[in-house]
C-alpha cells in the first residue's frame, strides 16, 4: 500500500488520533500524535503500524523500563493485527531487530556514567548506580527511541 494511501486510511479509523511527519517515528501521548519520519520508504508501513498501536493502546511514558520493553512488544502483537486489515506484511524479522535495538537502547541507558557498571532504576527516568551511588537522569520520551538510528541519541 502505498504511504499516502495508508496514511489516509489510518486517519480515517483513528479519529483521535493525529498523524504528522516529522524527522522520526514516535508516539507522543500528550497530544494524541502519531509521528512519522518523512525519509523513511524501505520499513515505512510496519513502522507506522507500530506507532499506530501505541496510541490505540494508550502507552504513556511513565513506565518503568521493564514495562516499556512490554509495551514494546505489545506494539508489535497489535501491529500486525492491523497489519491483516490493510494487507500489509510485518516480518519476524523486523520486529526482533527492532526489539533488539530497543533492548540495547535500555541497557546503554543503564550504565552508569562514571564508572560503567550496571545500574538499577529508582524512578521513572532515574538510575543509581549499584557500585559508586551515582544518580543519573534517563530521557523519559521514551517513544521517540525505537529505532535504530536514534539510538546513539542517548
Ligand atoms: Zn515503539
Ligand atoms: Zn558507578
Amino acid at each position: 500500500m502505498l504511504k499516502n494511501t495508508l496514511i489516509n486510511r489510518l486517519t480515517k479509523d483513528n479519529p483521535a488520533i493525529s498523524i504528522r511527519g516529522d524527522e522520526r517515528f514516535y508516539w507522543q501521548p500528550e497530544t494524541l500524535t502519531v509521528h512519522y519520519d518523512l525519509s523513511e520508504t524501505e520499513h515505512f508501513n510496519e513502522y507506522i503500524l507500530h506507532e499506530m498501536s501505541h496510541a490505540q493502546l494508550s502507552h504513556q511514558n511513565s513506565y518503568s523500563d521493564i514495562g516499556l520493553l512490554r509495551m514494546e512488544v505489545d506494539a508489535w502483537e497489535n501491529a500486525k493485527v492491523l497489519a491483516l486489515r490493510y494487507s500489509i506484511e510485518i516480518s519476524d524479522e523486523i520486529v526482533q531487530n527492532s526489539l533488539n535495538t530497543y533492548r540495547s537502547w535500555l541497557y546503554k541507558r543503564s550504565l552508569c556514567p562514571k564508572c560503567k557498571s550496571n545500574g538499577i532504576q529508582i524512578h521513572a527516568d532515574i538510575y543509581c548506580c549499584t557500585d559508586c551511588y551515582s544518580e543519573w537522569q534517563v530521557g523519559n520520551n521514551v517513544f521517540s527511541r525505537c529505532y535504530r538510528k536514534n539510538i546513539d541519541k542517548n
